[in-house]
């Protein structure tokens, strides 16, 4: 590809990574052999939800002879049937028509709307209370032991996967956004919670930051004993390698890691990789080496997505690509509720069966994977297969993570339903009235209303 990108929409100012978004994808798409009328009907769906991709991806993992049907580039170009051909068309006439920015946004704003933005309540629930009882920004408390924190400066990521389910903060709408600016509140709520053993990273990524921001919001933590564990939820080992190996920043982040280590407190590098050939370069192969150097553990996850990855043999050669390079296959995850999800959704059963397809042909030390999991408004639910009992056909499920503790670990089971994709797609089975999580469904003579079952 010889299209130039945009130094200035570098987040790393001064480093050799260089963004290409929307202004590039014309050129971009035409490389992909796409018609003018196509091309433009991606513009469209751009114009809606976030693009951004770099020179590495562009240069080193599409197959451009296998494109538009590469998964890489499926990964990170959007596709003209993400939304509705109605909304499709309704932005393509207005680029064609030459229509002003703010026209442009408030069409695509009020289609965002209907894309269901905040799976699981994102902007509201979990944000746990500081001392004067103001929510702390950027932290999410749901599961006891874990907190999410999402560093302000972390909200943009190497490239952009079209699957994302936290799209909406990258489409530049400040009240779609979640993040913290404010570490002493982060390390203060920590401290005078012991209960919390694991503080998580998040974002967009974690590691867009420069090592001399990250520093800011690690080393802190590091003084608080009852903390076992830091995790980084990052894309960038197969975004831009670099950033581990060649970035002026790469040695001083693997010193940071290599002092949390030091610290007596596990470094969980969380990695998401979607489709194996995201590990064939070298540089990545690399990376992965020098992190592990650190002593840093790197886990790895993916969401299960149509078209990108949903075929056994792919996760069967993701998973044992991993562990040939000393990595621990982590979760495979159900696509969320929330964007293009009807183009990228796997359902429940073919999930289950395409994690099973993979899983029993891989050794013990990838099983460490668990899957395929829904990471849903009460807690990381499993599919742990589909059975017979008493003549009915049901999934059987459990959760991995809840916000009532006292759900884990305990099986369920919902109504075998072939085109189910998410848990509220699920009915309860074999007689139960409601889901282990739900109130029974009570009628106001206080007896349960058998018309709900
Ligand atoms: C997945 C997740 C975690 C971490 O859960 P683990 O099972 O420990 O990996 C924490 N908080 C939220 C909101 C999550 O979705």
């Amino acid at each position: 590809m010889s299209v130039t990108p945009d130094a200035a929409l570098s987040p790393s100012a001064g480093r050799r990574f260089r963004a290409y978004t929307t202004k590039h994808l014309d050129e971009l798409t035409a490389g992909a052999g796409l018609a003018a009328d196509e091309r433009l009907a991606v513009q469209a769906v751009a114009n809606v939800l976030p693009f951004r991709v770099n020179s590495y991806v562009i240069d080193e993992l599409i197959d451009w002879d296998a494109a538009p049907d590469d998964p890489i580039y499926r990964l990170v170009f959007p596709q003209a049937d993400m939304l509705p051909s109605g909304d499709v068309a309704r932005i393509a006439d207005l680029i064609r028509s030459g229509a002003s920015r703010k026209e442009l946004n408030e069409a695509a704003n009020q289609i965002r709307a209907n894309l269901n933005p905040h799976p699981a309540g994102q902007m509201d629930l979990n944000v746990p209370k500081a001392g004067n009882e103001e929510p702390i920004p950027g932290v999410q408390h749901k599961y006891k032991e874990t907190v999410l924190f999402f560093p302000k400066q972390g909200q943009t990521c190497h490239a952009y996967c079209t699957y994302c389910f936290r799209w909406a903060q990258f489409v530049g709408d400040a009240d779609l956004k979640f993040a913290s600016g404010e570490v002493d509140q982060l390390v203060e709520y920590v401290r005078t919670h012991p209960e919390v053993t694991s503080v998580l990273f998040t974002g967009g990524d974690p590691m867009i930051m420069g090592e001399g921001v990250i520093s800011k919001y690690i080393e802190p933590l590091l003084e608080i004993e009852h903390l076992e564990a830091i995790r980084i939820g990052t894309k960038a080992l197969a975004y831009w390698p670099q950033r581990f190996v060649t970035d002026p920043d790469a040695d001083d982040t693997l010193r940071l890691f290599e002092k949390v280590v030091a610290s007596g407190k596990n470094l969980a590098f969380m990695a998401h990789f979607s489709h194996p050939n995201e590990m064939k370069p070298e540089l990545v192969q690399e990376a992965v080496r020098r992190i592990r150097g650190t002593g840093a553990v790197i886990r790895t996850q993916a969401p299960l997505i149509r078209t990108i990855n949903d075929d056994s043999a792919t996760w069967e050669s993701m998973w044992r690509t991993h562990l040939r390079h000393g990595m621990v296959p982590y979760y495979m995850f159900v696509e969320r509720d929330t964007g293009p999800q009807d183009y990228f959704a796997v359902p429940l059963a073919e999930a289950y069966d395409i994690f099973r397809g993979a899983y029993q042909k891989v050794s013990g030390l990838a099983r460490t994977v668990r899957g395929p999991s829904m990471s849903a408004t009460p807690g990381k639910v499993c599919v742990d297969g589909v059975t017979e009992v008493a003549g009915e056909k049901v999934f059987v499920l459990h959760f991995i993570q809840a916000r009532d503790p006292e759900l884990v670990g305990k099986p369920f089971f919902a109504k075998y339903d072939e085109k189910a994709a998410w848990l509220f797609d699920l009915k309860p089975a074999l007689g139960a009235t409601h889901f282990p999580w739900e109130n029974a469904p009570v009628e106001s003579n206080g007896l349960v209303d058998p018309t709900r079952l």
